[in-house]
Parts: structure tokens; C-alpha cells; sequence
């Protein structure tokens, strides 16, 4: 379905990212993978999703907090592979603290990493996608896209302003067949997950069983975490032709969450 176009995932060395590369590679996108880590693990999962699907993957490890290496990034894909048709806007950080204390240094580094990088990679990838007549910008927002939770400010803001970054964006692009939305995932057990539940166990004074029961799936009505192959399907849904008209929405995969 996907033969002959180019996907990117930023921030796809785990987690959430890395399922959707799956999921793009398995429709026959060639995909570049992009993100953080040991330069080993990274070339194993890189080798293994190839073999797997048969496809072309390659890797380019940019630092996508500073917007010289998110330039740099687009043009290392459009030069390797002459196009760019998928752009998963993916990577992401998080910081859980109360407002007063809540380090500066961190909200600057959410804001550059979940909501800055986007725009440049969008803004960068759009001619190329204008000339083709044809692209898709998948944006991993979040539930916290929608509604918001105590002691995650710069997350939720930077969230909030993905969801708005993709309307607009979709209503620019709607007539070039270049489609824009974003995926609002509830909670996903993955590394991003696991390294926040000490912090909200200390920010609420409550046991780290208690955050995964009492915080994490509270809302969650299926009271399970969101798995990563579903948000991979929805993606690769996305990318085909019988997604063409949905543009410029928020799409919650968040086990009933946002329907309190
Ligand atoms: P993760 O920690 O498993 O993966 C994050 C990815 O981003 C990794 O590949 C990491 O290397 C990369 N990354 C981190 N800093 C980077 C940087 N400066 N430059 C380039 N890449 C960088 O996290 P995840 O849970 O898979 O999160 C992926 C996205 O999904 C994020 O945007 C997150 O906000 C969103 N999300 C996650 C959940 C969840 O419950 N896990 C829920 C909703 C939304």
C-alpha cells in the first residue's frame, strides 16, 4: 500500500514511534528511524524491522531539541531518498512536578522537543509533499491533547499546541492532498511511562502501585495501557487512501479516557 513512499518517525528507537515505523514498514513504506540511544541497540532494531518487512530502513540520529539538527534531519531524508511522504512527528519527553517547582530548563526542553520540532519538520517537509500533490503528517499528540492532569504543565501546553498546530496545517494543505491530524494516545506502558510513575508517586505521596491503579488507569475505562500495534494500525490508516478525507482532527485512542 505504501510501496515507493518515504515514511519518517521521529523519535522511533522505542516505544510508540518504533511501533508505527513497524507498522508503515509492513505496508511497504521505506522508513527512516530517528532518535536517541546506543548506537547498538539502535542498529539491532534498525536490522531486525528490515528483515522482518522486507523493506529499506535506514537510521539518522539527530537531537531534534534544537532546530539546526531538525533542519539538518529533513534534508539528510529528502537527499538520501529523493522524497519525503510520511512525516510522524513522534518524539517526545515528559517532566511531572508542581508548577512552583517545576524546572525551567525542562519546560524550554518539552516545548523545543514536543511542539517546536514539529513545526520545523512540517514546515521544511510541506514543498516537497505541495509538489507531489500528495503527504501525510501524522502528529503523536495525546489524550493530554485534550484535557489536561495536575503537575505536567509543560507537557499538556505542549500538547494543546500540537492539536493546534495540526488544524492549522491541515487547512493550509487540504486542497494539495496532504492530509494533517493527530493521534491522542492514552497511557502506553513504555519507557516514557515507567521513568514518570516515581515522580508522580512522590508528587502525590502516594506508592507507585497506586500511581499505575489510581492515576494512570483511573480514567482509562478498558483499565488497561493503549498498546503500541494499535497506534501503529491507526497510523498506517491514516497513510491510505481511504483516510483522504479525514483531515485536520484529533483522534483519541485512549480506552474511553476523554469520554468522562
Ligand atoms: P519513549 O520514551 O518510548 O520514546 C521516545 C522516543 O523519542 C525515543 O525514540 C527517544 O530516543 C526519542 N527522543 C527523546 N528525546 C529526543 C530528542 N531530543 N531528539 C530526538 N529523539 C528523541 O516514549 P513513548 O511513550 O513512545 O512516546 C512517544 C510519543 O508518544 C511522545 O510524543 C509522547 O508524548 C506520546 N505519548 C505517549 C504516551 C504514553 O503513555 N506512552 C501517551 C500519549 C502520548
Amino acid at each position: 500500500m505504501l510501496k515507493g513512499k518515504v515514511a519518517l518517525v521521529t523519535g522511533s528507537t522505542s516505544g510508540i514511534g518504533l511501533g508505527i515505523a513497524h507498522a508503515l514498514a509492513r505496508d511497504g513504506a521505506t522508513v527512516v528511524l530517528n532518535g536517541l540511544g546506543n548506537p547498538d541497540e539502535i542498529e539491532t532494531i534498525r536490522a531486525q524491522l528490515a528483515a522482518e518487512t522486507g523493506t529499506e530502513v535506514t537510521f539518522v540520529g539527530a537531537d531534534l531539541s534544537r532546530a539546526d539538527a531538525v533542519a539538518e534531519l529533513i534534508a539528510r531524508v529528502e537527499a538520501d531518498h529523493g522524497r519525503l511522504d510520511v512525516l510522524v512527528n513522534n518524539a517526545g519527553v515528559q517532566h511531572v512536578s508542581p508548577i512552583e517547582d517545576f524546572p525551567p530548563e525542562k519546560w524550554d526542553l518539552i516545548i523545543a522537543l514536543n511542539l517546536t520540532a514539529a513545526f520545523h519538520t512540517i514546515r521544511l517537509a510541506v514543498p516537497g509533499m505541495k509538489k507531489r500533490g500528495w503527504g501525510r503528517i501524522i502528529n503523536v499528540a495525546s489524550a493530554h491533547a485534550l484535557v489536561a492532569s495536575p503537575f505536567k504543565s509543560a507537557y499538556v501546553a505542549s500538547k494543546h499546541g500540537i492539536l493546534g498546530l495540526t488544524k492549522t496545517v491541515a487547512l493550509e494543505l487540504a486542497e494539495h492532498g496532504v492530509t494533517a491530524n493527530a493521534i491522542c494516545p492514552g497511557y502506553v506502558m513504555t519507557p516514557l511511562v515507567q521513568k514518570q510513575i516515581p515522580d508522580t508517586a512522590k508528587a502525590r505521596g502516594i506508592t507507585e502501585e497506586e500511581v499505575v491503579r489510581d492515576v494512570l488507569l483511573a480514567s482509562q475505562a478498558t483499565k488497561r495501557f493503549v498498546e503500541v500495534d494499535e497506534l501503529g494500525a491507526l497510523a498506517a490508516f491514516l497513510c491510505s487512501d481511504g483516510a483522504a478525507s479525514i483531515t485536520g482532527i484529533a483522534l483519541p485512542v485512549d480506552g474511553g479516557w476523554t469520554a468522562h
